[in-house]
């Protein structure tokens, strides 16, 4: 059970591939790509699939694939069951390239939004904007966002890479 708190969560989550490696803490390693895998509740799981997959969704240890070319996106470690992209009812960002592609799931940004200010303003007032939000405990990541985790993370990640391939 992940439960994260967005205003306890640094806002530099950028070492997400930095693995410390450790026996004592294998890490989990998606079904499809072997990528390192987040754990995630059953809960996210179940607030994301497609209602006819719910049963499919029994309970145990899941685990959110965030790669960009692994069409996984759970997978459960004992059962080896797994839910791709088409078993969502939502678009997973990290997962498509065609817009929308969302970032922030719990106040509708998308990664568009952060472009287009970019390119005009030559900055983004996308993470601020959310970033108050969050202090003000207004937002709902561990429920709206596919990885249950705070999105200020990928948002950061999204306009580094956006302002660098300008
Ligand atoms: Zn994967």
């Amino acid at each position: 059970m992940v439960v994260m708190n967005c205003s306890a969560i640094d806002t530099s989550l950028g070492n997400a591939n930095s693995e410390s490696v450790s026996n004592d803490d294998p890490i989990t390693r998606c079904t499809e790509c072997k990528g390192k895998a987040t754990p995630v509740s059953r809960k996210t799981v179940l607030l994301m699939l497609k209602s006819h997959l719910l049963e499919q969704a029994m309970p145990g240890s899941y685990s959110f694939c965030a790669a960009s070319d692994c069409d996984v996106v759970y997978f459960e470690k004992q059962g080896g069951h797994s839910f791709a992209t088409d078993d969502l009812r939502i678009r997973v960002g990290v997962k498509v390239k065609i817009d929308p592609i969302p970032v922030c799931y719990c106040f509708g940004f998308d990664e568009s939004h952060i472009r287009e200010e970019i390119s005009t303003l030559g900055e983004t007032t996308v993470p601020a904007k959310i970033s108050k939000l969050i202090r003000e405990g207004l937002c709902a990541c561990d429920t709206r966002n596919p990885a249950g985790v705070c999105c200020l993370g990928e948002i950061n990640r999204t306009v580094k890479r956006l302002s660098t391939n300008r």
